[in-house]
């Protein structure tokens, strides 16, 4: 089975071995792996000799009345998902204080591309996320680091952390997996009951109807967002955002183009679904 280290300063010692070897590559996880974190480990070992996947739900990117202590957990199937992925190490922390010791005090504040979107819905999220990244670049020193298009602004954040910190490990983003109907993998889909799972579709099915809109010629930016609202109100959703930005800052835009992606999120019941695409791809 793949080796797991539980304690910050082995990790360290694992990577700064692995990485007299050749590049080192890093996938930073919360654990629940499913396809869509294979696929980066799988893209890791085409960039790098050496993989290093990390396991940590982060509390600090949860807000008080988010879902942190009900997060799915499973480290064994977890274990086996990052060997067959061909993961070489994994570094899974029995506890945040591994992370967060006492006295803990320090925190990366990301900029503007952190403000909208999950920025604003989800205060201090990408605040947690930013610290707790910079923790594993600076543990891992890792010169490339893979993160998911499922969490576009995240990727976005973390690439702009890393350049104005000087971290020196690459961010490269990959495309989302989804599974046959369209739902974009998430570790979170397990909160789904089996009625709810065919109306969580409604995302993929709302991003589908919008591009046809678009290829249709539409380029008012409130009538597709409305669409993507509509479609989402309908199927029983409640819709936390449906918003087009550029694909760069992740501004607003008065006309959209094919990069313009669509970014949506929204409740079935108490889950929180998001998902986003460019228009024209
Ligand atoms: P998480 O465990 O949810 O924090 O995700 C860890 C990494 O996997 C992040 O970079 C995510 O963007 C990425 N990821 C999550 N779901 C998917 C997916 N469906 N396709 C591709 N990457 C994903």
């Amino acid at each position: 089975m793949v080796p797991v280290v539980k304690a910050s300063h082995d990790f360290r010692r694992a990577c700064q071995e692995a990485r007299v070897d050749g590049p080192l590559a890093l996938v930073p996880t919360m654990g629940y792996l499913h396809d869509g974190h294979a696929s980066l480990i799988r893209a890791a070992r085409n960039l790098a000799p050496t993989v290093a996947v990390t396991i940590f739900v982060n509390p600090t990117q949860f807000g008080p009345n988010e879902d942190l202590s009900r997060y799915p957990r499973d480290l064994e199937s977890d274990l086996r998902r990052c060997e067959s992925a061909g993961a070489s190490f994994v570094f899974a922390p029995d506890s945040p204080v591994e992370i967060y010791p006492a006295g803990f005090q320090t925190y990366v504040e990301p900029g503007p591309l952190a403000a909208p979107l999950c920025g604003a819905r989800r205060p201090g999220h990408f605040r947690g996320v930013a610290t707790v990244v910079s923790k594993l670049f600076a543990l891992s020193r890792a010169d490339v680091a893979l993160f998911g298009e499922k969490d576009y602004q995240q990727l976005l954040v973390i690439r702009r952390m890393a350049a104005d910190l000087d971290l020196g490990t690459e961010v490269i983003g990959r495309p989302i997996v989804r599974e046959r109907d369209g739902l974009a993998l998430s570790s979170r889909n397990a909160y789904l009951s089996p009625e709810d799972r065919p109306r969580a579709t409604a995302l993929w099915k709302a991003i589908l109807a919008v591009r046809e809109r678009f290829h249709a010629g539409e380029r008012d930016p409130a009538a597709l967002e409305g669409l993507a609202r509509q479609g989402l109100e309908r199927a029983g959703l409640v819709v936390d955002y449906a918003e087009l930005r550029d694909p760069i800052e992740l501004q607003p835009v008065s006309r959209p183009d094919p990069t313009t992606r669509l970014f949506l999120a929204a409740f079935l019941g108490k889950t929180r679904l998001i998902d986003n695409a460019a228009l024209g791809e």
